[in-house]
């Protein structure tokens, strides 16, 4: 430990001292496996000069460079680096974080949009990306037009206009599933010089490497699959090196930034995050073959189903499948449909579905689709639909607890 400073003639600190300077440092040899986690609003500096210095860097969002808190620390900068080779797959790319999915979102259409801009957005996108456009882009001067999400790419063509800027693409879509023509899009995008971003959640970072498609920026909510463990928020856009600065200049100005221990909670997830995506990937499939065999079940939204409209763009793109799926409920004209009693009869009280959002974590969740409001061009014209999150349970038992379900909504009349 530190010894007292040589130069000063007291010998003895008062303790309101000794409170404020002691156990700051240690000069440690000991390795971990894992890095220490840093906590800081405060960044120190030797000098003023390399202080004005360490700023500027910053200031151009040069990679190690911090004079503040919210502009990262060694945590932090380990993060993005990850991000930035496991999303980028290999191509230049920068990341920035964000404290939640969704504000990984709303920055990114803060930083490449502006008053005059028109925007592309898929029908079948996440409900709060919609509630943004429609509300805080709209109040700035931003039009949104939302497409259908099979649309093929010579069709979302004609939906470019002189002021086009971004198309904002999903894929699979936010409950529904439909899987998009991602490169054929980035292609034509390409093109008419528009923006494409997609929202990764479903599939990454396993199943699905969109800057291989060719987009220009991929928003990542690590809250789910990343994370793993339903204890942690955070979002991360990744982007094409040539789009870095207008992104993070707008993290800049709007003061986004994470603490050190979420990043190290995101960084811990990553590490099982191969062997628990396979996991889901094939506790997934195995209910969702199970489900299509139910006679309650008209349909099972899962793109990994040789039996989903769009399975060969699936298999033509993706590398595999998650846990997340919708299975569509058969409804009998005679009787006017199920009523919501009975779906809360399928939902409530089992033993290992839980009732909730946000999925990605280790246990498996159920929750009915409502997506009324969330679709404009393809209003949802099918059964009652019920969204599941396959965990890392054993199949065996989640399919027993919903087998339960079915016989629970049975007994409801
Ligand atoms: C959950 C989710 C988000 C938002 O992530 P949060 O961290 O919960 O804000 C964004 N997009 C999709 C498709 C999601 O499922």
């Amino acid at each position: 430990m530190e010894k007292g400073k040589q130069n000063s003639k007291r010998t003895q600190h008062s303790n309101a001292t000794s409170f404020v300077e002691l156990g700051r440092k240690w000069n440690s040899e000991i390795r971990t496996a894992n890095l220490p986690i840093y906590r800081a609003s405060t960044v120190l500096f030797e000098t003023l000069d390399q202080a004005h210095a360490l700023a500027e860097a910053a200031d151009r969002g040069e990679k190690g460079a911090s004079h503040y808190g919210t502009i990262g620390t060694p945590t932090t900068f380990a993060l993005r680096e990850a991000l930035e080779h496991i999303e980028g797959a290999g191509q230049d790319c920068r990341a920035a974080l964000m404290p939640s999915g969704l504000m990984a979102i709303t920055t990114l259409l803060l930083a490449y949009l502006k008053s005059g801009d028109h925007l592309l957005v898929t029908d079948s996108v996440y409900g709060p990306t919609r509630v943004f456009c429609n509300n805080m882009l709209s109040r700035l001067g931003v039009k949104t037009t939302y497409y259908d999400p099979t649309i093929t790419p010579e069709k979302l063509e004609m939906f470019i206009q002189p002021g086009t800027r971004m198309i904002f693409l999903e894929s699979p879509g936010s409950y529904t599933f439909e899987i998009q023509d991602v490169p054929g899009i980035c292609a034509m995008a390409q093109r008419h010089n528009v923006m494409t971003v997609i929202d990764n959640a479903w599939g990454s970072p396993l199943f699905a490497k969109p800057f291989d498609w060719g987009v220009d920026a991929s928003v990542l909510p690590l809250t789910k699959y990343w994370s793993g463990h339903a204890d942690v928020l955070m979002g991360a856009v990744v982007v094409r090196e040539e789009h870095w600065l207008p992104l993070w200049r707008t993290v800049r100005e709007l003061g986004v930034s994470v603490g050190g221990d979420d990043a190290a909670l995101i960084l811990r997830g990553m590490r099982t995050i191969d062997v628990r995506m396979k996991r889901h990937q094939q506790n997934g499939l195995e209910i969702a073959y199970w489900l299509e065999q139910r006679p309650e079940v008209s349909s099972v939204l899962h793109p990994g189903l040789p039996s989903h409209p769009q399975h060969s763009l699936w298999k033509r793109d993706f590398k595999g499948s998650s846990g997340l799926f919708s299975f569509e409920l058969k409804t009998d004209p005679e009787k006017k449909g199920l009523t919501l009693r009975q779906i809360a009869a399928l939902c409530e009280g089992r033993r290992y579905f839980g009732i909730g959002y946000s999925w990605g974590g280790f246990e498996s969740l159920i929750f009915p689709a409502q997506i009324g409001s969330l679709r404009s061009v393809m209003p949802w014209r099918g059964g009652p639909l019920i969204r599941l999150h396959i965990g890392l349970e054993d199949p065996a038992d989640l399919i027993a607890d919903l087998e339960e379900g079915f016989s629970a909504m049975a007994c409801v009349s």
